[in-house]
């Protein structure tokens, strides 16, 4: 995949209307009051959005917000699927959980971070969205509702893609900078650029630069440290980065499906049977291209699964039957942190341990204050791991933390990502 895009700096937008895709897909209060408990996806987009302002565009910025369900008729039926009595499934209820994913209170942080009125239309493509985005002048910003209010959206239809991109004009430009959907293939992810040239704004041109570069041109050794829950959810990762890294570090739940692989005994650990034999194809991919694969020598391990247990150190081959692997041991630590010491990039994705518990998130920790103190550029990828690098206090310690969490995860299997292979190459 092609990771050299155009960016805004490389077209003219002044005076234009700009359709700009960003990732407002927002945390939002779950009593329905509209409160935002995190605004950083709207203070990320801020560079871009007054890039564009700045060079005199019109904005029109979108995104989509939570998973409203556009058609009554589905949602009735999801909601009787899940349990719910049919005679409850009314009309007003179905307008209610719509509601509670109208954009108004993004539009109205937007307006508070920018310090300057942000137009919100009461539709996507419809009337009050035309009107508006019409009577859009330069230096000037709306908001369009909630893509998702559209059914043509998830289902990347082109008439909407078409209707939105007229809401540009004719000399309108396209600029995506929603990183977290881009692995999506959505009316305004990806439709859109067939209507308009199509470029990234900073957030995707910063995730391409780095992450593009680290897996087509890499500093080596490239070492890549791959945790997290499940190996039926990294496969695709495992199995790419086997094609580029030098050395690959497995820690956290995955590693149990690989001791057990091995012929170790791991007790209740996490364990995928399935993907036992996937374990041993992946051992035998690394000895094939000379990829160095580590996988833990010790595990801190409970009793149950609770932030009380008592952490007990076993071998990690020999974990007793009525214990489970929480976390990577003292020993496993030493080896992984020597594996990235000397490293030109390391990738990592997915907890060593339950790092959520106090007691079982020092494999983690100390993963992340070795990537912090090596002097190769360090990229995290995945929603829990950039969350574990930030409680622990190393956010600001690495090169990189990728905004997207299922995108990045894709971005690293090698997928080609729709709303990136869209825009224009330089
Ligand atoms: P990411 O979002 O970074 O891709 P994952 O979603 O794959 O990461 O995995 C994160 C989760 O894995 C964390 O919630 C963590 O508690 C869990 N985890 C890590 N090690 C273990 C383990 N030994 N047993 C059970 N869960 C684990
Ligand atoms: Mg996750």
């Amino acid at each position: 995949m092609n990771y050299n895009k155009k960016t805004v700096k490389d077209v003219d937008v002044k005076g234009k209307k700009v359709l700009l895709r960003c990732d407002f897909n927002v945390p939002m209060a779950k009593d329905g009051s509209g409160v935002i408990t995190d605004d950083k996806r709207i203070r990320a987009a801020l560079p871009t959005i007054q890039y564009l302002l700045d060079q005199g565009a019109a904005v029109i910025a979108c995104s989509h917000l939570g998973k409203p369900e556009p058609s009554f008729d589905k949602w009735a039926k999801k909601q009787a699927e899940k349990g719910k009595d049919p005679a409850s499934l009314t009309k007003e209820k179905w307008e209610k959980t719509l509601e509670a994913l109208c954009m108004e209170p993004v539009a109205k942080r937007l307006s508070e971070l920018l310090g300057r009125d942000v137009v919100l239309a009461a539709d996507v493509v419809g009337p009050d969205a035309q009107a508006k985005a019409a009577a859009l002048q330069p230096g000037q910003i709306m908001l369009l509702q909630n893509t998702r209010f559209e059914k043509g959206e998830t289902k990347n239809d082109p008439e909407l893609a078409k209707a939105m991109a007229g809401l540009a004009g004719a000399d309108g430009v396209y600029v995506s900078d929603a990183f977290g959907a881009v692995h999506r293939a959505h009316a305004s992810t990806a439709g859109v650029a067939a209507y308009l040239p199509a470029v990234s704004g900073f957030l995707i041109e910063k995730e391409l630069e780095i992450m593009g570069g680290a897996l087509a041109n890499p500093k080596r050794p490239l070492v890549a440290i791959l945790g997290g829950s499940k190996v039926s959810s990294k496969i695709g990762v495992i199995n790419h980065l086997l094609d580029i890294a030098d050395t690959i570090i497995i820690g956290g739940g995955m590693a149990y499906t690989f001791a057990k692989a091995q012929g170790g005994s791991v007790g209740t650990s996490l364990l995928e049977s399935d993907w036992l034999d996937y374990c041993n194809d992946m051992i035998a991919k690394a000895k094939e291209k000379g990829v160095a694969l580590l996988l833990p020598e010790d595990n801190l391990c409970a009793a149950e699964f609770s932030a009380d247990a008592v952490p007990v150190l076993h071998s990690a081959m020999t974990i007793p039957d009525d214990m489970m692997g929480m976390d990577i041991g003292p020993k496993t630590i030493e080896a992984y942190a020597a594996a990235v010491k000397n490293a030109g990039t390391v990738i990592w994705n997915g907890p060593m341990g339950v790092f959520e518990f106090p007691s079982f998130a020092e494999g983690t920790r100390a993963v992340a204050k070795a990537l912090a103190e090596t002097d190769a550029i360090t990229i995290i990828g995945g929603g829990d791991s950039a969350a574990a690098v930030a409680q622990l206090g190393f956010a600001d310690k690495m090169t990189h933390i990728s905004t997207g969490g299922g995108a990045s995860l894709e971005f690293l299997e090698g997928k080609e990502l729709p709303g990136v292979a869209c825009l224009l190459d330089k």
